[in-house]
């Protein structure tokens, strides 16, 4: 049998080689801690779960669910954009229900990339910007991110040869994996720029309720002109510790969400209707959970950021997300440093690189494990410097 050939442009995975070597060390009883992946440790908030229970025993929740998502999930939807940015959507036509916005990212390509097509990625980010263009045949343009700027990727560096061929544009803040936050002036910037070139934004908000020291992150629709040009994508995963439930959704340019539904209403049958229903709760019902899971995660990206200078790596102070991107040591690459903590620490932290060519030389920290164990791991770390 023989795979099709976009399997194999699949780029090697980079946490392969870190896996079979905590797979090694765990067989021999060795204690590993992984600080490599986004997935929150604290449980979904109990008036989420409570919402659910009451959901699933709805029969009528039991068949297919609508496949742009039920009228009241998109109307809770658009209620929330209003209430939490005052952005107005419409929610007949300007949203649609994800199973995650991993969904959304994957197949907004079949949507508007054919073969040959460029996509303007990140120059490190969320590896399905790019894994997701490769699967429908196209490529992708990183655009680079410096810390000289502040990792706002620089969409204005892209050749006239490839931006004549592209059509879509990644950009996503605050970001992952660098942490960064984008200001106003850069959001209008990518909309002019989009607005000159035909391209389509998708502004990836995965982390818009972490935010740290009163910052509380903006959505990319706030901005004047961004519907005629961008959708963008919210997600329950990380807000509310829901990353197993899968939902999230999509909204603004009408007819970016209705050629995204047009092809997801040929793949799937849309969200759990169930699983809408504790969404609904999620982001009408009393917002406290958030503040403190917020808090939560300041506390301990201050815990790491105080034990990293303590031991000389460099990292800027994060105003949201769940990460904390630290410079690795002089003469060191993310991959050779991350296999010396590994080796020498037990602990796995994320090379850089494995998010593009612009996060060599940084590691990426998550902030998604207890205190102790995030206490102990960088006391680990520290021994082996
Ligand atoms: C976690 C994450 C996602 C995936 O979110 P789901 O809604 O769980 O699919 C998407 N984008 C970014 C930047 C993320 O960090």
């Amino acid at each position: 049998m023989r795979t099709a050939q976009r399997i194999a442009n699949l780029p090697p995975y980079l946490f392969a080689e870190i896996d079979r070597k905590k797979e090694a060390k765990q067989a021999q009883g060795i204690d590993v801690i992984s600080l490599g992946i986004g997935d929150p440790d604290m449980p979904t908030p109990d008036r989420i779960v409570d919402a659910m229970a009451d959901a699933i025993k709805d029969p009528s929740n039991h068949q297919y669910p609508s496949y742009f998502g039920a009228k009241r999930y998109r109307d809770a939807c658009a209620e929330w954009m209003d209430r939490r940015f005052g952005v107005d959507v419409n929610p007949d036509d300007e949203v649609v229900a994800l199973i995650g916005s991993k969904e959304g990212i994957a197949h907004i390509f079949l949507a508007y990339v054919d073969p040959g097509d460029v996509t303007l990625v990140p120059g490190c980010g969320y590896p399905v910007y790019h894994t997701g263009g490769i699967l429908a045949g196209g490529e992708s343009h990183f655009m680079p991110m410096t810390e000289e700027n502040g990792f706002l990727a620089d969409f204005e560096s892209t050749p006239a040869d490839v931006l004549a061929r592209a059509k879509m544009m990644f950009l996503s803040y605050p970001n992952n994996p660098t942490s960064a936050i984008a200001n106003d002036e850069y959001f209008d910037r990518a909309i002019a720029f989009a607005r000159e070139h035909d391209l389509l934004i998708i502004h990836d908000n995965a982390y818009s309720e972490i935010g740290f020291d009163g910052y509380r992150p903006p959505s990319f629709l706030e901005r004047p002109g961004a519907k005629d040009v961008a959708i963008e994508l919210f997600s329950c995963s990380k807000s509310y510790n829901m990353t197993g439930w899968r939902v999230a959704f999509a909204a603004g340019n009408a007819s970016a969400i209705k050629a995204l539904g047009t092809v997801k209403s040929n793949i799937d049958s849309g969200v759990f209707t169930a699983v809408q229903d504790a969404a609904i709760e999620a982001i009408l019902g009393p917002q406290d959970d958030v503040v403190e899971l917020s808090a939560l995660y300041q506390r301990r990206r201050d815990l790491v950021i105080s034990a990293l200078a303590k031991i000389g790596l460099h990292a800027a102070v994060p105003k949201g997300t769940i990460y904390v991107w630290a410079r690795v040591p002089d003469g060191h690459t993310s991959a050779g440093f991350a296999e010396k903590v590994l080796e020498e620490a037990n602990v796995i932290v994320a090379p850089g690189n494995a998010y593009g060519p612009s996060g060599e030389g940084y590691v990426r920290i998550s902030l998604s494990t207890p205190d102790d164990r995030l206490e102990e791991a960088i006391a680990r770390i520290e021994a082996t410097l």
